[in-house]
Protein backbone atom coordinates (compact mmCIF):
# COMPACT_ATOMS: atom_id res chain seq x y z
CA UNK A 1 0.00 0.00 0.00
CA UNK A 2 1.48 3.29 -0.93
CA UNK A 3 1.63 6.41 1.51
CA UNK A 4 -0.94 8.13 -1.04
CA UNK A 5 -3.52 5.71 -0.77
CA UNK A 6 -3.08 5.01 2.63
CA UNK A 7 -3.20 8.93 2.76
CA UNK A 8 -6.77 8.30 0.59
CA UNK A 9 -8.25 5.63 3.24
CA UNK A 10 -7.53 8.35 6.79
CA UNK A 11 -9.22 11.33 4.13
CA UNK A 12 -12.17 9.11 3.08
CA UNK A 13 -13.21 7.53 6.25
CA UNK A 14 -13.09 10.95 8.35
CA UNK A 15 -13.83 14.04 6.02
CA UNK A 16 -16.41 11.81 4.19
CA UNK A 17 -18.62 12.58 7.43
CA UNK A 18 -18.90 16.16 7.25
CA UNK A 19 -22.35 17.13 5.51
CA UNK A 20 -23.49 20.94 5.15
CA UNK A 21 -27.34 21.52 4.98
CA UNK A 22 -28.08 21.33 1.34
CA UNK A 23 -25.93 17.85 1.17
CA UNK A 24 -25.32 14.97 2.66
CA UNK A 25 -22.23 13.50 3.78
CA UNK A 26 -21.71 9.61 1.75
CA UNK A 27 -19.64 9.05 5.58
CA UNK A 28 -22.41 8.94 7.27
CA UNK A 29 -23.43 6.11 9.30
CA UNK A 30 -19.92 4.62 8.66
CA UNK A 31 -17.29 4.30 11.50
CA UNK A 32 -13.76 5.07 10.99
CA UNK A 33 -12.65 2.44 13.45
CA UNK A 34 -11.36 -1.08 12.52
CA UNK A 35 -9.03 -2.19 9.97
CA UNK A 36 -9.51 -1.01 6.34
CA UNK A 37 -7.27 -1.84 3.18
CA UNK A 38 -6.68 -2.39 -0.41
CA UNK A 39 -4.39 -4.40 -2.17
CA UNK A 40 -4.10 -4.88 -6.02
CA UNK A 41 -3.67 -9.08 -6.28
CA UNK A 42 -2.85 -10.92 -9.30
CA UNK A 43 -5.69 -13.30 -9.61
CA UNK A 44 -4.12 -16.74 -10.68
CA UNK A 45 -7.75 -18.64 -10.98
CA UNK A 46 -9.14 -15.81 -13.04
CA UNK A 47 -12.16 -16.89 -10.56
CA UNK A 48 -13.71 -14.50 -7.54
CA UNK A 49 -13.16 -15.97 -4.09
CA UNK A 50 -16.87 -15.63 -3.83
CA UNK A 51 -17.58 -18.35 -6.47
CA UNK A 52 -15.70 -21.03 -4.15
CA UNK A 53 -18.15 -23.37 -2.84
CA UNK A 54 -17.40 -22.02 1.05
CA UNK A 55 -18.47 -19.33 2.56
CA UNK A 56 -15.59 -18.50 3.54
CA UNK A 57 -13.69 -15.48 1.84
CA UNK A 58 -10.08 -15.00 1.65
CA UNK A 59 -8.47 -11.48 2.97
CA UNK A 60 -6.08 -10.52 0.82
CA UNK A 61 -5.51 -6.89 2.66
CA UNK A 62 -2.95 -6.26 5.12
CA UNK A 63 -1.17 -3.21 6.24
CA UNK A 64 2.06 -4.55 6.14
CA UNK A 65 1.32 -5.13 2.38
CA UNK A 66 2.15 -9.35 2.93
CA UNK A 67 -0.88 -10.76 2.12
CA UNK A 68 -2.42 -11.84 5.20
CA UNK A 69 -5.00 -15.16 4.61
CA UNK A 70 -7.56 -14.60 7.10
CA UNK A 71 -11.06 -16.05 6.32
CA UNK A 72 -13.82 -13.80 6.38
CA UNK A 73 -17.30 -14.95 5.90
CA UNK A 74 -20.60 -14.12 4.46
CA UNK A 75 -22.37 -11.50 6.86
CA UNK A 76 -25.59 -13.09 7.99
CA UNK A 77 -29.11 -11.62 8.35
CA UNK A 78 -28.40 -9.24 5.50
CA UNK A 79 -28.56 -8.95 1.59
CA UNK A 80 -27.45 -6.54 -1.03
CA UNK A 81 -30.03 -4.47 -2.91
CA UNK A 82 -28.71 -1.93 -5.20
CA UNK A 83 -24.88 -1.08 -6.35
CA UNK A 84 -24.12 2.42 -7.89
CA UNK A 85 -21.10 4.62 -8.82
CA UNK A 86 -20.68 7.95 -8.83
CA UNK A 87 -18.17 10.61 -11.07
CA UNK A 88 -20.50 13.61 -10.06
CA UNK A 89 -24.04 12.00 -11.13
CA UNK A 90 -24.69 8.38 -10.25
CA UNK A 91 -25.46 5.23 -11.93
CA UNK A 92 -27.29 2.45 -10.53
CA UNK A 93 -26.31 -0.35 -11.93
CA UNK A 94 -27.79 -3.34 -10.12
CA UNK A 95 -31.55 -2.27 -8.30
CA UNK A 96 -33.30 -4.91 -5.97
CA UNK A 97 -30.99 -7.28 -7.12
CA UNK A 98 -31.26 -6.92 -11.17
CA UNK A 99 -28.45 -5.67 -13.27
CA UNK A 100 -29.80 -2.02 -14.76
CA UNK A 101 -29.55 -2.23 -19.18
CA UNK A 102 -26.70 0.17 -19.96
CA UNK A 103 -29.30 2.11 -21.87
CA UNK A 104 -30.56 2.85 -19.48
CA UNK A 105 -28.17 4.57 -17.65
CA UNK A 106 -28.41 8.61 -17.46
CA UNK A 107 -24.81 9.51 -18.22
CA UNK A 108 -21.27 8.07 -19.54
CA UNK A 109 -18.74 7.82 -17.07
CA UNK A 110 -15.29 8.60 -18.87
CA UNK A 111 -11.67 6.78 -17.28
CA UNK A 112 -8.92 8.24 -15.09
CA UNK A 113 -11.79 10.46 -12.81
CA UNK A 114 -12.54 9.54 -9.06
CA UNK A 115 -15.30 7.55 -8.24
CA UNK A 116 -17.85 6.88 -5.50
CA UNK A 117 -18.71 3.28 -5.07
CA UNK A 118 -22.20 2.31 -2.63
CA UNK A 119 -23.49 -0.80 -1.84
CA UNK A 120 -27.20 -0.63 -0.12
CA UNK A 121 -28.41 -3.54 2.24
CA UNK A 122 -31.52 -4.68 3.55
CA UNK A 123 -32.23 -6.31 7.03
CA UNK A 124 -33.51 -9.57 8.33
CA UNK A 125 -35.84 -8.81 11.25
CA UNK A 126 -33.57 -10.89 13.33
CA UNK A 127 -30.52 -8.66 12.32
CA UNK A 128 -28.47 -7.60 15.44
CA UNK A 129 -26.61 -3.94 14.60
CA UNK A 130 -22.92 -4.79 14.35
CA UNK A 131 -19.55 -3.77 12.34
CA UNK A 132 -19.92 -5.38 9.06
CA UNK A 133 -17.07 -5.26 5.81
CA UNK A 134 -17.78 -3.73 2.87
CA UNK A 135 -15.52 -5.38 -0.10
CA UNK A 136 -15.27 -3.88 -3.09
CA UNK A 137 -13.55 -6.27 -5.71
CA UNK A 138 -12.13 -4.39 -9.09
CA UNK A 139 -11.13 -6.89 -11.76
CA UNK A 140 -9.33 -5.26 -14.56
CA UNK A 141 -9.01 -7.03 -18.22
CA UNK A 142 -5.37 -7.89 -17.60
CA UNK A 143 -6.56 -10.30 -14.34
CA UNK A 144 -5.26 -7.83 -11.55
CA UNK A 145 -8.24 -7.69 -8.84
CA UNK A 146 -8.02 -5.17 -7.01
CA UNK A 147 -9.57 -5.37 -3.12
CA UNK A 148 -11.22 -2.96 -0.87
CA UNK A 149 -12.13 -3.71 2.54
CA UNK A 150 -14.40 -0.56 4.19
CA UNK A 151 -15.83 -1.27 7.69
CA UNK A 152 -19.10 0.49 8.15
CA UNK A 153 -21.94 -0.10 11.42
CA UNK A 154 -24.28 -1.37 10.00
CA UNK A 155 -28.16 -0.45 11.46
CA UNK A 156 -31.51 0.74 10.46
CA UNK A 157 -32.47 1.90 6.15
CA UNK A 158 -29.63 2.02 4.13
CA UNK A 159 -30.44 4.72 1.76
CA UNK A 160 -28.98 7.17 -0.60
CA UNK A 161 -29.28 9.46 1.94
CA UNK A 162 -28.52 7.64 4.76
CA UNK A 163 -25.32 4.88 5.43
CA UNK A 164 -24.20 2.67 2.83
CA UNK A 165 -21.25 0.23 2.23
CA UNK A 166 -18.99 2.73 -0.39
CA UNK A 167 -15.70 2.32 -1.72
CA UNK A 168 -13.73 5.92 -3.15
CA UNK A 169 -11.81 4.94 -6.47
CA UNK A 170 -8.99 7.10 -7.31
CA UNK A 171 -8.51 8.09 -10.89
CA UNK A 172 -5.42 5.64 -11.63
CA UNK A 173 -7.88 2.75 -10.54
CA UNK A 174 -10.74 3.78 -13.35
CA UNK A 175 -9.57 2.14 -16.14
CA UNK A 176 -11.28 0.62 -19.47
CA UNK A 177 -12.62 -2.84 -18.99
CA UNK A 178 -12.83 -2.69 -15.24
CA UNK A 179 -15.53 -4.44 -13.75
CA UNK A 180 -16.94 -4.65 -10.01
CA UNK A 181 -18.52 -6.79 -7.45
CA UNK A 182 -19.73 -6.07 -4.07
CA UNK A 183 -19.68 -8.17 -0.92
CA UNK A 184 -21.28 -7.83 3.02
CA UNK A 185 -18.37 -10.18 5.12
CA UNK A 186 -18.85 -10.92 8.90
CA UNK A 187 -15.24 -9.07 10.96
CA UNK A 188 -15.75 -11.37 13.67
CA UNK A 189 -18.09 -14.74 12.80
CA UNK A 190 -18.54 -15.65 16.51
CA UNK A 191 -21.26 -12.49 17.08
CA UNK A 192 -22.77 -13.38 14.25
CA UNK A 193 -26.32 -13.44 14.07
CA UNK A 194 -29.07 -14.80 11.51
CA UNK A 195 -29.44 -17.01 8.68
CA UNK A 196 -27.41 -16.23 5.61
CA UNK A 197 -29.44 -15.02 3.01
CA UNK A 198 -29.92 -16.68 -0.11
CA UNK A 199 -28.21 -15.38 -2.51
CA UNK A 200 -25.84 -14.34 0.17
CA UNK A 201 -24.85 -10.38 0.57
CA UNK A 202 -23.20 -9.94 -2.85
CA UNK A 203 -23.58 -8.53 -5.89
CA UNK A 204 -24.14 -8.28 -8.85
CA UNK A 205 -25.47 -11.80 -8.33
CA UNK A 206 -24.31 -13.04 -11.89
CA UNK A 207 -21.02 -11.92 -11.58
CA UNK A 208 -18.81 -8.76 -11.56
CA UNK A 209 -20.54 -6.07 -13.57
CA UNK A 210 -18.85 -3.46 -15.94
CA UNK A 211 -18.36 -0.33 -15.25
CA UNK A 212 -18.89 1.00 -19.52
CA UNK A 213 -16.36 3.60 -19.42
CA UNK A 214 -15.22 6.57 -22.23
CA UNK A 215 -11.58 6.11 -22.87
CA UNK A 216 -10.21 9.72 -24.00
CA UNK A 217 -9.07 12.65 -22.78
CA UNK A 218 -11.50 15.12 -20.79
CA UNK A 219 -9.33 18.04 -19.90
CA UNK A 220 -10.09 22.21 -20.07
CA UNK A 221 -7.50 24.83 -20.16
CA UNK A 222 -8.51 28.30 -18.86
CA UNK A 223 -7.08 31.44 -18.35
CA UNK A 224 -8.06 33.90 -15.44
CA UNK A 225 -7.49 37.16 -16.58
CA UNK A 226 -7.46 39.30 -13.43
CA UNK A 227 -8.99 42.85 -14.52
CA UNK A 228 -7.60 46.11 -13.57
CA UNK A 229 -9.81 48.85 -12.88
CA UNK A 230 -8.56 52.17 -13.19
CA UNK A 231 -11.10 54.69 -12.24
CA UNK A 232 -11.08 58.02 -11.00
CA UNK A 233 -7.89 57.70 -8.61
CA UNK A 234 -8.73 54.44 -7.62
CA UNK A 235 -7.23 51.22 -9.24
CA UNK A 236 -7.83 47.50 -8.05
CA UNK A 237 -7.45 43.81 -8.99
CA UNK A 238 -8.32 41.05 -7.60
CA UNK A 239 -4.76 38.62 -7.08
CA UNK A 240 -5.69 35.25 -6.67
CA UNK A 241 -3.95 32.84 -4.46
CA UNK A 242 -3.43 29.32 -5.76
CA UNK A 243 -5.67 27.95 -3.37
CA UNK A 244 -8.21 30.46 -5.21
CA UNK A 245 -7.42 29.20 -8.35
CA UNK A 246 -7.73 25.57 -6.99
CA UNK A 247 -10.97 26.48 -5.77
CA UNK A 248 -12.51 27.52 -9.48
CA UNK A 249 -10.65 24.60 -10.91
CA UNK A 250 -12.38 21.84 -8.21
CA UNK A 251 -15.59 23.54 -9.47
CA UNK A 252 -15.03 23.19 -12.66
CA UNK A 253 -14.04 19.26 -12.07
CA UNK A 254 -16.79 18.58 -9.79
CA UNK A 255 -19.27 20.05 -12.46
CA UNK A 256 -17.81 18.22 -15.77
CA UNK A 257 -16.54 15.14 -17.29
CA UNK A 258 -12.98 16.03 -16.50
CA UNK A 259 -9.71 14.46 -15.67
CA UNK A 260 -8.41 17.28 -15.14
CA UNK A 261 -8.78 21.19 -15.55
CA UNK A 262 -6.06 23.25 -15.86
CA UNK A 263 -6.43 27.13 -15.22
CA UNK A 264 -3.70 29.25 -14.71
CA UNK A 265 -3.90 32.77 -13.95
CA UNK A 266 -2.57 35.60 -16.88
CA UNK A 267 -1.33 39.17 -17.21
CA UNK A 268 -3.65 42.06 -15.44
CA UNK A 269 -5.98 43.65 -18.02
CA UNK A 270 -5.97 47.97 -17.56
CA UNK A 271 -9.11 48.67 -17.88
CA UNK A 272 -10.29 52.26 -17.25
CA UNK A 273 -13.96 52.78 -18.19
CA UNK A 274 -16.35 53.18 -15.19
CA UNK A 275 -17.88 49.05 -14.78
CA UNK A 276 -20.86 49.77 -12.11
CA UNK A 277 -21.98 53.46 -13.88
CA UNK A 278 -22.76 52.64 -17.34
CA UNK A 279 -25.46 50.64 -18.93
CA UNK A 280 -24.52 47.81 -20.66
CA UNK A 281 -23.60 45.55 -18.30
CA UNK A 282 -20.16 43.93 -18.98
CA UNK A 283 -20.47 43.76 -22.59
CA UNK A 284 -17.44 46.27 -22.49
CA UNK A 285 -15.45 44.27 -20.69
CA UNK A 286 -16.27 41.37 -22.58
CA UNK A 287 -15.28 43.18 -25.59
CA UNK A 288 -11.81 44.17 -23.75
CA UNK A 289 -11.11 40.57 -22.93
CA UNK A 290 -12.07 39.04 -26.52
CA UNK A 291 -9.67 41.63 -27.64
CA UNK A 292 -7.14 40.48 -24.91
CA UNK A 293 -8.00 36.80 -25.87
CA UNK A 294 -7.13 37.22 -29.64
CA UNK A 295 -3.61 39.25 -29.03
CA UNK A 296 -2.57 36.06 -27.09
CA UNK A 297 -3.72 34.06 -29.69
CA UNK A 298 -3.94 30.87 -27.79
CA UNK A 299 -5.03 27.17 -28.70
CA UNK A 300 -8.57 27.61 -30.12
CA UNK A 301 -10.03 25.45 -26.90
CA UNK A 302 -8.87 27.43 -24.56
CA UNK A 303 -11.23 29.57 -22.64
CA UNK A 304 -10.83 33.35 -21.04
CA UNK A 305 -12.25 34.17 -18.00
CA UNK A 306 -11.87 38.10 -16.48
CA UNK A 307 -12.39 38.34 -12.70
CA UNK A 308 -14.16 41.32 -12.00
CA UNK A 309 -13.01 43.69 -8.81
CA UNK A 310 -14.94 47.01 -9.21
CA UNK A 311 -14.24 50.39 -8.30
CA UNK A 312 -17.79 51.99 -9.03
CA UNK A 313 -20.12 48.73 -8.26
CA UNK A 314 -21.66 46.93 -10.99
CA UNK A 315 -24.36 46.68 -13.00
CA UNK A 316 -27.82 45.74 -10.82
CA UNK A 317 -28.11 42.43 -10.16
CA UNK A 318 -25.21 41.07 -12.78
CA UNK A 319 -22.68 38.60 -11.43
CA UNK A 320 -21.45 37.08 -14.48
CA UNK A 321 -21.84 37.15 -18.38
CA UNK A 322 -20.53 35.09 -21.20
CA UNK A 323 -19.78 35.94 -24.91
CA UNK A 324 -22.32 33.71 -26.82
CA UNK A 325 -22.90 30.30 -26.94
CA UNK A 326 -20.44 29.14 -29.25
CA UNK A 327 -20.39 25.77 -30.20
CA UNK A 328 -17.56 23.05 -30.71
CA UNK A 329 -15.87 24.76 -33.43
CA UNK A 330 -12.82 26.25 -33.77
CA UNK A 331 -13.73 28.81 -35.49
CA UNK A 332 -15.68 30.46 -32.64
CA UNK A 333 -12.36 30.12 -30.09
CA UNK A 334 -13.11 33.78 -30.10
CA UNK A 335 -15.95 33.51 -28.66
CA UNK A 336 -14.60 31.39 -25.27
CA UNK A 337 -14.81 34.46 -23.39
CA UNK A 338 -16.53 35.45 -20.37
CA UNK A 339 -16.17 37.28 -17.18
CA UNK A 340 -17.42 37.53 -13.47
CA UNK A 341 -17.75 39.12 -10.37
CA UNK A 342 -14.19 38.11 -7.81
CA UNK A 343 -16.36 38.50 -4.49
CA UNK A 344 -13.31 38.31 -2.85
CA UNK A 345 -11.90 34.50 -3.37
CA UNK A 346 -11.96 31.80 -5.66
CA UNK A 347 -14.73 29.89 -3.42
CA UNK A 348 -16.82 32.43 -3.52
CA UNK A 349 -16.66 33.46 -7.15
CA UNK A 350 -16.22 29.70 -8.12
CA UNK A 351 -20.57 29.37 -8.93
CA UNK A 352 -20.48 31.94 -11.29
CA UNK A 353 -17.24 30.94 -13.39
CA UNK A 354 -18.85 27.59 -13.68
CA UNK A 355 -21.29 28.75 -14.77
CA UNK A 356 -20.66 31.70 -17.24
CA UNK A 357 -17.80 29.07 -18.38
CA UNK A 358 -20.67 26.75 -19.14
CA UNK A 359 -22.51 29.27 -21.45
CA UNK A 360 -18.87 29.21 -23.08
CA UNK A 361 -19.33 25.18 -23.52
CA UNK A 362 -22.34 26.13 -25.82
CA UNK A 363 -24.93 25.30 -23.19
CA UNK A 364 -27.93 27.60 -22.57
CA UNK A 365 -29.74 28.36 -19.35
CA UNK A 366 -32.31 26.08 -17.48
CA UNK A 367 -35.19 27.02 -16.29
CA UNK A 368 -35.75 27.68 -12.30
CA UNK A 369 -36.29 31.06 -10.82
CA UNK A 370 -37.98 32.04 -14.43
CA UNK A 371 -35.17 34.78 -14.64
CA UNK A 372 -33.05 32.81 -16.70
CA UNK A 373 -33.56 34.19 -20.50
CA UNK A 374 -33.75 31.79 -23.52
CA UNK A 375 -33.39 28.33 -21.42
CA UNK A 376 -33.60 24.71 -23.34
CA UNK A 377 -36.56 23.53 -24.42
CA UNK A 378 -36.01 19.68 -23.77
CA UNK A 379 -34.36 19.99 -20.43
CA UNK A 380 -36.19 16.78 -18.40
CA UNK A 381 -36.51 18.00 -15.26
CA UNK A 382 -39.03 20.43 -13.62
CA UNK A 383 -37.70 23.33 -11.84
CA UNK A 384 -34.28 22.84 -12.90
CA UNK A 385 -33.76 19.79 -10.48
CA UNK A 386 -30.43 17.84 -11.37
CA UNK A 387 -32.06 13.96 -12.50
CA UNK A 388 -29.85 12.07 -10.06
CA UNK A 389 -27.73 12.10 -6.98
CA UNK A 390 -24.92 14.28 -7.36
CA UNK A 391 -21.39 13.47 -5.88
CA UNK A 392 -18.91 16.07 -5.69
CA UNK A 393 -15.57 14.61 -6.42
CA UNK A 394 -13.66 17.17 -4.56
CA UNK A 395 -15.65 18.37 -1.42
CA UNK A 396 -17.33 14.52 -1.21
CA UNK A 397 -20.81 15.54 -0.60
CA UNK A 398 -23.56 14.09 -2.11
CA UNK A 399 -26.35 16.35 -3.55
CA UNK A 400 -30.01 15.11 -3.65
CA UNK A 401 -31.24 14.78 -6.88
CA UNK A 402 -34.74 17.29 -5.83
CA UNK A 403 -32.51 19.76 -3.68
CA UNK A 404 -29.79 20.65 -6.01
CA UNK A 405 -30.14 22.64 -9.55
CA UNK A 406 -28.29 22.50 -12.99
CA UNK A 407 -25.49 25.32 -12.48
CA UNK A 408 -27.38 26.74 -15.79
CA UNK A 409 -29.81 28.00 -13.71
CA UNK A 410 -30.16 31.21 -11.51
CA UNK A 411 -30.96 28.80 -8.38
CA UNK A 412 -29.02 28.03 -4.95
CA UNK A 413 -27.76 24.73 -4.87
CA UNK A 414 -25.77 24.64 -8.38
CA UNK A 415 -24.87 21.56 -9.53
CA UNK A 416 -24.53 19.52 -12.32
CA UNK A 417 -27.34 17.63 -13.86
CA UNK A 418 -27.10 14.13 -15.79
CA UNK A 419 -28.37 16.60 -18.76
CA UNK A 420 -26.01 19.32 -18.39
CA UNK A 421 -22.83 16.57 -18.06
CA UNK A 422 -23.73 14.27 -21.40
CA UNK A 423 -24.28 17.74 -22.92
CA UNK A 424 -20.65 19.11 -22.39
CA UNK A 425 -18.68 15.54 -21.96
CA UNK A 426 -18.82 15.53 -26.15
CA UNK A 427 -17.62 18.94 -26.23
CA UNK A 428 -15.14 18.65 -23.26
CA UNK A 429 -13.86 15.82 -25.71
CA UNK A 430 -13.33 17.37 -29.10
CA UNK A 431 -12.35 20.38 -27.33
CA UNK A 432 -9.63 18.22 -25.94
CA UNK A 433 -8.88 16.56 -29.04
CA UNK A 434 -7.69 19.97 -31.02
CA UNK A 435 -4.89 19.59 -28.21
CA UNK A 436 -2.74 22.26 -28.66
CA UNK A 437 -3.28 22.98 -32.65
CA UNK A 438 -4.42 26.25 -33.83
CA UNK A 439 -7.51 24.61 -36.22
CA UNK A 440 -8.53 27.81 -37.07
CA UNK A 441 -7.46 29.74 -40.26
CA UNK A 442 -5.09 31.90 -39.07
CA UNK A 443 -5.21 34.83 -40.70
CA UNK A 444 -8.70 35.16 -41.33
CA UNK A 445 -10.27 37.84 -39.12
CA UNK A 446 -13.89 38.32 -38.29
CA UNK A 447 -16.05 42.03 -36.87
CA UNK A 448 -17.16 41.41 -33.70
CA UNK A 449 -20.14 43.27 -31.55
CA UNK A 450 -22.39 43.22 -28.92
CA UNK A 451 -25.55 45.33 -29.93
CA UNK A 452 -28.37 46.12 -27.03
CA UNK A 453 -32.25 46.23 -27.40
CA UNK A 454 -31.27 50.17 -27.25
CA UNK A 455 -28.72 50.24 -30.12
CA UNK A 456 -25.91 50.80 -28.11
CA UNK A 457 -23.09 48.38 -29.43
CA UNK A 458 -19.14 47.87 -28.73
CA UNK A 459 -17.40 46.72 -31.80
CA UNK A 460 -13.94 44.73 -32.17
CA UNK A 461 -12.17 42.43 -34.79
CA UNK A 462 -10.71 39.07 -33.89
CA UNK A 463 -9.53 35.87 -35.57
CA UNK A 464 -12.07 33.63 -36.87
CA UNK A 465 -14.94 32.72 -39.56
CA UNK A 466 -18.28 32.86 -39.95
CA UNK A 467 -18.85 29.19 -39.51
CA UNK A 468 -19.64 27.93 -42.80
CA UNK A 469 -22.06 25.31 -41.90
CA UNK A 470 -23.83 28.02 -39.38
CA UNK A 471 -27.94 29.28 -40.31
CA UNK A 472 -25.60 32.41 -40.74
CA UNK A 473 -28.74 35.34 -40.95
CA UNK A 474 -30.04 35.56 -44.33
CA UNK A 475 -32.08 38.61 -43.47
CA UNK A 476 -29.30 40.56 -41.37
CA UNK A 477 -25.96 42.08 -42.75
CA UNK A 478 -23.58 44.34 -42.78
CA UNK A 479 -23.22 47.06 -44.96
CA UNK A 480 -19.44 48.41 -46.70
CA UNK A 481 -19.04 51.49 -48.24
CA UNK A 482 -15.71 51.07 -49.82
CA UNK A 483 -14.81 53.54 -52.11
CA UNK A 484 -18.60 54.68 -52.81
CA UNK A 485 -19.44 50.90 -53.58
CA UNK A 486 -21.66 49.20 -51.29
CA UNK A 487 -20.46 45.71 -50.41
CA UNK A 488 -22.65 43.39 -47.57
CA UNK A 489 -21.23 40.21 -45.44
CA UNK A 490 -23.13 37.62 -44.04
CA UNK A 491 -23.94 37.74 -39.93
CA UNK A 492 -23.93 35.25 -37.65
CA UNK A 493 -26.28 36.17 -34.71
CA UNK A 494 -26.05 35.06 -31.16
CA UNK A 495 -27.64 35.34 -28.13
CA UNK A 496 -25.84 37.04 -25.12
CA UNK A 497 -26.43 35.46 -22.16
CA UNK A 498 -27.20 36.71 -18.96
CA UNK A 499 -28.37 40.40 -20.33
CA UNK A 500 -29.14 42.69 -17.92
CA UNK A 501 -32.75 43.85 -16.91
CA UNK A 502 -34.35 40.91 -18.77
CA UNK A 503 -33.41 42.90 -22.95
CA UNK A 504 -31.86 40.31 -25.39
CA UNK A 505 -28.63 41.28 -26.77
CA UNK A 506 -27.35 40.15 -29.50
CA UNK A 507 -23.47 38.91 -30.43
CA UNK A 508 -22.69 39.39 -33.92
CA UNK A 509 -19.88 38.16 -36.26
CA UNK A 510 -19.59 38.88 -39.70
CA UNK A 511 -16.89 38.32 -42.08
CA UNK A 512 -14.70 41.37 -43.51
CA UNK A 513 -14.35 42.32 -46.85
CA UNK A 514 -11.20 43.14 -48.54
CA UNK A 515 -10.26 46.60 -48.02
CA UNK A 516 -12.56 47.10 -44.67
CA UNK A 517 -10.10 49.20 -43.06
CA UNK A 518 -10.71 51.86 -45.85
CA UNK A 519 -14.51 51.78 -45.85
CA UNK A 520 -16.15 55.24 -45.32
CA UNK A 521 -19.03 53.66 -43.52
CA UNK A 522 -20.13 50.49 -42.30
CA UNK A 523 -23.37 49.68 -40.88
CA UNK A 524 -25.38 46.54 -39.23
CA UNK A 525 -28.66 46.04 -40.98
CA UNK A 526 -30.49 43.64 -38.71
CA UNK A 527 -33.82 40.94 -39.89
CA UNK A 528 -36.07 43.48 -37.34
CA UNK A 529 -34.95 46.28 -39.82
CA UNK A 530 -32.70 48.73 -36.91
CA UNK A 531 -29.99 49.90 -38.58
CA UNK A 532 -26.71 50.18 -36.84
CA UNK A 533 -23.53 52.18 -37.42
CA UNK A 534 -20.40 50.03 -36.88
CA UNK A 535 -17.82 51.95 -35.43
CA UNK A 536 -15.10 52.37 -37.89
CA UNK A 537 -12.46 53.11 -34.95
CA UNK A 538 -12.63 49.06 -34.53
CA UNK A 539 -11.33 48.25 -37.60
CA UNK A 540 -8.12 49.38 -37.48
ZN1 LIG B 1 -26.23 32.64 -17.69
Amino acid sequence: MSPARRAVVVFASTLLTSCGDDAVGVGEGTTSTGTTGTSDVESSSGSPPAETSSTAIADESSSSGAPVDVPLEYARGVRLTRLVANQGMQIDLTVDGVDVDPADYPVRFITGRRTLVRAFWSLHASFTPRELVGRLEVTYPDGTVRVDDRPAMVAGVSEDNGPSFQWLLEPDDVRPGMRLRAYALEPDPSIATGELSEPPPLLPYGGAIELPLVDSAFEMEVVLVPVLHQLDGCEQAPVPTEQDVLALAHDLEQNNALQHANVTVGEPMPYTAPIGGQDMGFSPILAALAIRRDQDSPPDNVYYYGLLDSCDGFPGGLLGQALGIPEALPELANQRVATGRWQGSGAAAAETFTHEVGHSQGRRHITCSGGEGGPELDYPHDNGRIGSWGFGIHDFELRPPTKARDYMTYCANAFVSDYGWEKTLDVIETLTGWGDADIAPPDARVLMGIVHDDGKAVWWTARGTVPAEDGASIDARVVWTIEGLEHTTAVRQDALPDAPRGERGIVITAALPEFATAATSVRLSLSDGREIAVDRAALR
